[in-house]
């Protein structure tokens, strides 16, 4: 990668950010493509978030992502916000046209694209168990209604953010088939019986040992596990696998959800086989 003056910069404010995995797949996508950018990680602390994003307009960056723990803050520093993360609250890409910088959550996209490229899926009409009430939980399920989904289920440990949830999204994309599962009940084979997706966007099994929240007995029910965590192979992962039910890891969100964000910024398609290629050649 030969850097010069005229190189467009990309890159990712996030607290902390060190272990993100974006500039590897973001940079050899750039370098497969020829493309004259870069993608660079930043530490930018919450309380100098509002100053990072000025300087957004003050370096030219074409733009940025913005993760943990930015994706809300940010919102009140831009000075467009796209419809759909407007809906869910979480704006986790910018860009940058002639200083005017516009939000947007590719999070959703991400996981919608993923689920259509890598198994042919399409939500529409489709039952979703969705495990966890936080940032992502609301990208997935604004995401999954506004592609069609029949019936969602929620069930986060604190109940009152599963139901803080359902009220927003029901209320802002007019969907009534939101039902909240109480933590305790999770289990309760009366949930289990026409659930065609379960999507873990909690952050448990991202250390070793920790145990999948949903029984095997139940994972064994349904057509496909879609698993957040990307650190590690998580248990939730290895019941489906041992079971041979599809499942899906949030190594292949990260790479759609990236691979939206590059696509804003170029106005290229992403060449997903070279992103996904270059994290294993680094892991
Ligand atoms: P968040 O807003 O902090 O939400 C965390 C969620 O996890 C909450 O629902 C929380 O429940 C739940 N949780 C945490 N510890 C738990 C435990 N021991 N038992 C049960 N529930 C627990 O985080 P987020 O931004 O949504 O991210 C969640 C996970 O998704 C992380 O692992 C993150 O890395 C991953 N993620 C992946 C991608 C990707 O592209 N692959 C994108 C976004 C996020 P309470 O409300 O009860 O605390």
């Amino acid at each position: 990668m030969k850097i010069t003056g005229t190189t467009k910069i990309t890159g990712v404010f996030g607290y902390p950010v060190k272990h993100s995995l974006s500039p590897v797949f973001q940079n050899a996508a750039f370098e497969y493509l020829g493309l004259d950018y870069i993608y660079i990680p930043v530490e930018v602390s919450p309380e100098n978030l509002g100053k990072a994003i000025e300087g957004i307009k003050a370096l030219s960056f074409v733009g940025v992502n913005l993760t943990i723990p930015h994706k809300k803050a940010v919102i009140q520093y831009i000075d467009e916000i796209d419809e759909e993360a407007r809906i869910i609250e979480s704006v986790n890409t910018l860009v940058n046209k002639d200083g005017w910088l516009k939000g947007y959550s590719t999070d959703g996209y991400g996981f919608i694209r993923s689920l259509k490229e890598e198994k042919g899926i399409d939500i529409s009409g489709k039952n979703v168990f969705i495990l966890g009430a936080g940032g992502s939980a609301y990208a997935i399920t604004g995401v999954s209604i506004k592609e069609g989904v029949s019936k969602i289920y929620i069930c986060n440990r604190t109940g009152e953010k599963a139901e803080l949830l359902k009220n927003a999204l029901s209320k802002r994309l007019q969907f009534q088939n939101i039902l909240v599962v109480p933590f305790k009940e999770r289990n309760d084979k009366k949930y289990w019986k026409d659930i065609d997706l379960i999507v873990n966007t909690t952050s448990v099994g991202m250390k070793e040992g920790e145990s999948s929240l949903i029984d095997e007995k139940n994972i064994v029910s349904v057509k496909l596990v879609y698993d957040l965590v990307y650190n590690r192979k998580t248990e939730l992962i290895q019941l489906a696998e041992k079971n041979g039910i599809p499942h899906m890891d949030g190594l292949l969100m990260l790479i759609y959800q990236g691979a939206v964000s590059f696509e804003l910024w170029t106005g290229m398609k992403a060449p997903i086989e070279i992103m996904k290629r270059s994290i294993h050649a680094d892991t």
